[in-house]
This record gives C-alpha cells, structure tokens and sequence, in this order.
C-alpha cells in the first residue's frame, strides 16, 4: 500500500491521510490532487508518500489534477521552514508559493488572434510601396503595423484598414506577417522599447566584487555587495548573471517595487533579451502570472526579476539569487501569515540549493553588515562612482533659523530656494523630497481644538486641496472638508497644518510662474503605469521639479539632475522605534544620491530642525560605517536585534477591552510557558490604537535563540487563534516595534 500525506488548500492545520490507488502510477510529491473530505471534494498538494499511515480506514486519492509535481522538493522544504519560522500555517505558505492563478491547472482562457510583423520596418516601408498599386488591400495592411510596430490584434487590423481576413493571410504565407492565438486577458504588447548592451568594462573593484562571488557559483554563500549610490553595482549583476547562465543555471533577482525599477529592467532586456526574462509583480492578470510560471517552470525563462514573491518562482537550476537593495523594509511581509522576510528567505534558499546569494546596497541593514563584519557573509566595498562621477555636496540647514528670518512657517530655506532659480536658469533638474502626502495633514478647529480624525482609524485626516476632501491614508475614508467645526460648530474654518507634496507643488507654483513641476506619490500613481509615465516624462525632460515621497528616493538615474532638497524628515526620527535612525540613515542616503549622477556636479540640502542629531550628520557625511558604529552600540545597549530576536503579538478586535483583555491573558500564559531567558514585555496599545475599525494591543518578545521557542510558538498561536473574534498574529522578526 502506498499512502499520500496530503495538506488541504483551506485552512485546516493539519494534514491527512490517503491511500494511492494501486493502478496509479507516478504519483509524486508537489502534485496536485483531489481527495473526498467529509461528503465533498477538496483539493491540496501531496506533501509527502509513505508506506504505511498511522490512522485506519483511509479514503482513496480521487484525482490527480496536472500531470506533474507543481510544487519542487526544494522549495517543498523551503515552506516547511518558513511555516516553522514563521510561526505560520503550512496551507498560507503553499498559498504564496503557490498563487490562485497558478494552482489550478487547466484554466480556460479565451483566444484570440494577434498579428506581429517579422520583417523590420524599412522593409515594410519598402512592401508598403511596392504594393500600393498592385495589391492597395496588402499594402493598407502594412500601413497599420508602421504605426504599430509591435502588433496589433487581428479585430483591430480588420477595422483600422477596413479589409477582409484575406490580405492578412497573404501577408502572412509571404513571412511577411505572423498571426499568433494569445489568451484575451494578456498583453502582448511590450510596454518599454530597449535596446542591446554590451558588457562594460569592470573597474578594480568592481572586478574584484565580481570575481569573489563567482569564485562560489557552486557552494552556498551569501555576499554583501556594498556600493555607494552610483557604483555601478547593476553592472556586476549582470556580469555574474551571465557567467551563471553560461554554467547552465538559471537566476532570481529580486527588487524593492517593480515599477520603482523601470531602468534596471530594460538594463536587463537590453543585455539578456526579452526571451528569458519573465517578470513578476502584483499587477499581473491571472492569465499573464499563469504564463510567466509556466514560463519559469519549464526552463524557457532563465532570468526571473520581481518583487519579494518572486523568491518563490519555480526555476530551473537555481544558480544565483540576487535581493537588490537588501535593507528595503517592502521585503518585508508585514500584514498577513506567513510575514516572512525574502531576504532572509533567499539566504534560506540558496542555503537550500547549495548556491551563492548576493545582497546589494548602498546603506546595509545593520543586520546584513554585521553579518559581513562576522564573516558569516563576504564584504565587497564598492567606494566610487562608476563613469567618473562625483559623490554629492550635503548641506544641512538649520530650519529654526530660516523660520527666524522668515518670521514663520517657510517650506523652503533661502539656499534651497536659490539652488532651485539656479537649476531651472541652467536647464538642469532638481528633485524635492518630503515623505507626507496630500496639502495639509491635518486639520483643527481653532475655537475648541477639535482635531478631524478618520472614524475608523486611530489617524488624523489629511487636506487633499485638489479634490477639496478630507481623508485617511490608512483606510481610504473620504469625506468633504467641514465648513465649520463638527465638534462645537463654532463660525469660522477649520485651521490646516502640515505640509504635504501636494501643497509643495502648488507653492513652487506661485514662487516660480514657469516652473515645470511632476508629482510622484501615492495619489498621483494609482493607475497601472502611472509611475512609468512620471519617470519617462521627467527623464525626458519634461519637467524642471520632480516632488515625491520616499518612491523618488529609489535606483533611479536622472543624469541631469544636479539638486535634491529634503524639505523634512524630522517626523521620522521621532518616531519611538527601534529602526527609525536606521530608516531614516537609509533614506537621506538613498534620495541624496539621486544627486550628480552624470558629468555634473550635484548638491544635496537636508532642512531639519535637528541640524546637530548623529544620524542627520553620518548620512550627511555619507559615512555609513560612522552610523553603525553608533547604532550597533544603541543596538547592544538597549538588546534590539540583532543582539536578540523579536517576536511582536498583535491583537485586533471591534471591542477595545475585549481586545486588551484577551492580549492580557495571553501575555500570562507567555510569561508562564516561555524559558526564563526570554523576555516578556507589557501589553501595550499599537502605535496606530485603531486601524478600519479594530482596536490594536501589542506585546513584545526578546530572545536571542529563538529556535528554542518555534514550537511553542506555532502551539500557542493554534490554541488562540480566533478567541472571542480577536485576532492573534504573530510576528518574528518585525520591522518595527512601533507601527
Ligand atoms: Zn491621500
Ligand atoms: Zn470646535
Ligand atoms: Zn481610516
């Protein structure tokens, strides 16, 4: 008798046994399958096949769905790791390995017909003229395609050049055209144009970084490949993809936001081609995420680039996993089981596939450096600018002092100011920097100091001018700004505070008349591609001013710009939790080397009211080995990891004594059930008390070896989940102790 354990799409925790019919042969694990359960049929994946159960009477498999294991051994194993780790149900891990649009096989996708010209655009000039008089229906054809170079579907061509199926068809037996059958729901349409590159030359320590990670393309080890902005770390990428991929083997290489990278991407295609690239990322349809899988899976895609899901992807022959900007808190999954961490995941992973890792930035993860400085990961410093360019001029401007001279609340100091009129009468680009979106973020009733707070969220709302509302920027609530106060209906308007990207914008407006400005923020990007157009429009020229929030801070090149002003990140650094020095180090560090990536010089103005704080100092120095130093010793001092392990309990009920109750009685049963060595905290309302209507209670853990408390962990997490509708998570690992 053959037996398959089998774990159930649902959420049922435990998994169950069934025989494997005697005539069934290969049956392997990862495969999907169909079992009876309890009068109906569920589906799962075979985790494992064994010779004998411990339970009797089992039920017999039903049916195999696929014809082969979607789920690989290895990555089989890399779930079970991170269920255990994580303190996460087995059947969400397979979830995210394994998406929806992937899992069931077999999915009818409706087909319709795509026609691609294959010749090259003189060519078809050429046709084009060539057919005018002898076959006018062929040549008004190929007149669609010299405005669609790319393709365009078959419906379309019939309608635009008002002919039948017929000349189409010639075309296409002259190998002129190709008529192709695409799932309905996909875009065959390549959004970016490219354009091939070949490999640069390395400089030394580019060349030295490169030879030290290829020297171990056949062992695990993880490298830290630590370049200041601008050093040319994508060019090593790709220098060490390509060796991998001569070997055979196939690459993950894993980004913040795959819209926040539209440059690397083509830098990819460009060197690689399209071919074997698949990308992954969340607004993919269905149909297109269930073709870039199979893509991945069947070897046909060697290069897989994507967002922290993308750790997942089935390839082939995994021989290298990159996670660029490794210290970006979005590799994070910080809002629902399993929370892992993907670069932690990948170290796992390429642990698992006996395998090199690299983690690239220009501000490590205290984690990830300390790490390095152990050994346990190899240090390559790149120190320069790639093509001869220099690091920016920081300045930091003392705020108190420029309200001083304005006499009031200013935006902008006068160096800022002057360094603006200067670019824009040069034609160079200036960047501004302030992490709160909307016009005003807040808005208080002067009479009774009423403060306009969302009524679901422990949040004060936020002044959008443009739509003229008040809303809430943690669940979307909108409401139409108040003529008067709502609480004592005093006369008069409401009195708005805080800058946000919208008015700075507007302000920039009145101060420079001609000024061309762009805006990239949450607002301005809710559209599919909106971040691609704001880039591309402002690389063009387009605009003289990009403002943003921190998605400016990310890799891009603008060449031309040549001034960045941080207009405040002082209300980060307030903000009680262990990572905001490191948050905020990381951020001055990222958004200043936007500065003079090209031949000219660039400048960087922080403005802050905490001119002399250390961390506003290092990153101004751009001494990142200076702010370790420091924090490490906070670090030790106060026992934040790395020192130890955190564990954050989060509770989220309707009802906020309920709620705060039942947080309290499990904080008991942790000081009770924990070793002596584990540290347990208070239970404490989150830093948001309120989210969409939940009330929010924290506790915290410390402990140095948490492989001693995952099992207890995982116990406790199955016996409270769901207690008197609140809601126990748990987090190793978090990101914030605040939040
Ligand atoms: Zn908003
Ligand atoms: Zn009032
Ligand atoms: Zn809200």
């Amino acid at each position: 008798m053959s037996v398959a354990e089998v774990i159930l799409d649902s959420s049922l925790e435990k998994t169950l046994d069934y025989t494997v019919p005697d005539h069934w042969n290969e049956v392997e694990v990862g495969m999907r399958v169909e079992v009876p359960l309890q009068g109906r049929t569920a589906k799962g994946t075979i985790l494992a096949l064994k010779k004998t159960s411990s339970f009797s009477h089992l039920k017999s498999l039903q049916k195999i769905l696929g014809d082969a294991p979607l789920v690989s051994q290895d990555l089989f194993t890399l779930a079970t790791w991170i269920s255990k780790y994580y303190s996460a149900p087995l059947s969400k891990v397979l979830k995210v390995i394994l998406p929806p649009a992937v899992r069931d096989e077999g999915k009818k996708h409706k087909m319709v017909c795509f026609v691609k010209s294959i010749v090259s655009k003189n060519t078809l000039r050429k046709l084009c003229e060539e057919l005018r008089s002898s076959h006018p229906a062929q040549a008004q054809v190929l007149d669609v395609f010299l405005f669609s170079p790319k393709g365009v579907f078959l419906s379309e061509i019939l309608e635009k050049a008002g002919v039948s199926q017929s000349p189409i068809k010639t075309l296409c037996k002259k190998q002129i055209l190709r008529m192709e059958e695409v799932q309905v729901d996909r875009s065959p349409i390549f959004s970016h144009e490219f354009f091939p590159t070949k490999p640069k030359t390395l400089n030394e320590e580019q060349q030295k970084a490169f030879d030290g990670i290829v020297s171990t393309t056949d062992q695990f080890q993880s490298h830290l490949l630590f370049g200041v902005t601008g050093s040319g770390k994508t060019e090593v990428y790709l220098q060490v993809i390509q060796h991998i991929l001569k070997l055979g083997q196939g690459v993950i290489y894993l980004v913040p936001e795959i819209a926040l990278t539209p440059q690397t991407i083509e830098r990819f295609k460009g060197r690689f081609g399209e071919e074997q690239i698949a990308i992954l990322h969340h607004r993919l349809s269905d149909g297109e995420r269930f073709d870039a899988w199979h893509k991945i899976r069947k070897g046909e895609a060697k290069i897989v680039i994507g967002a922290r899901s993308a750790i997942f992807s089935p390839i082939c022959h995994l021989g290298l996993i990159i996670v660029d900007e490794e210290h970006e808190n979005s590799f994070k999954q910080s809002e629902e089981a399993p929370k892992y961490h993907a670069r932690d995941v990948a170290v796992m992973r390429a642990k698992l596939s006996s395998c090199p890792v690299i983690l690239g930035t220009a501000t490590p993860s205290i984690e990830s450096y300390r790490n390095a400085l152990q050994g346990k990961y190899f240090l390559h410093h790149l120190t320069s600018r790639a093509d001869s360019a220099h690091l920016p001029q920081v300045t930091i401007i003392d705020m108190q002092i420029e309200f001083a001279k304005a006499k009031g609340f200013t935006l902008y100091s006068e160096k800022l100011l002057d360094g603006i009129k200067e670019r824009i009468s040069k034609g160079e680009q200036i960047l501004l920097f302030l992490n709160r979106r909307g016009y005003h973020t807040s808005a208080q009733c002067p009479t009774c100091s009423h403060v306009e707070e969302c009524p679901h969220c422990d949040l004060t709302l936020t002044y959008h001018r443009s739509e003229k509302i008040l809303s809430c920027h943690l669940c979307d609530f909108k409401k139409p700004t108040p003529r008067n106060c709502p609480s004592c209906h005093a006369d008069g308007p409401l009195k708005f505070k805080g800058a946000g990207t919208e008015m700075v914008e507007r302000s920039l407006h009145a101060l420079f008349p001609d000024i061309r400005t762009l805006r990239l923020d949450a607002d301005t990007t809710r559209h599919k591609g909106s971040h691609e157009r704001i880039f591309k429009q402002f690389r063009t020229g387009k605009a003289d001013v990009l403002i943003g929030t921190q998605m400016i801070a990310k890799g891009l090149h603008f060449p031309t710009v040549t001034l960045v002003g941080v207009l405040g990140v002082d209300g980060s650094l307030n903000i009680p939790d262990f990572r905001a020095s490191e948050n905020v180090f990381q951020l001055l560090t990222q958004v200043s080397g936007r500065s003079g990536r090209g031949e000219l010089l660039g400048e960087v103005f922080i403005q802050t009211h905490l001119p002399n704080h250390s961390t506003i100092l290092h990153a101004a120095n751009q001494d990142f080995e200076k702010f370790y130093a420091e924090e490490i010793e906070t670090r030790k001092m106060f026992g934040f990891p790395p020192f130890v392990h955190l564990v954050k309990f989060s509770f989220a009920g309707e009802e906020a004594k309920k709620c705060e109750q039942m947080a309290k009685e499990f904080q008991r049963q942790l000081i009770v059930s924990m070793p002596k060595e584990a540290e347990i905290h208070p239970v404490i309302p989150c830093g948001y008390a309120k989210i969409k209507g939940k009330y929010r209670y924290q506790c915290l853990l410390k402990i140095e070896r948490i492989q001693r408390i995952l099992p207890l962990l995982q116990k406790m997490r199955f016996e409270n989940k769901n207690r008197g509708n609140v809601r126990l998570s748990i987090d190793v690992d978090p990101l914030t102790t605040f939040y």
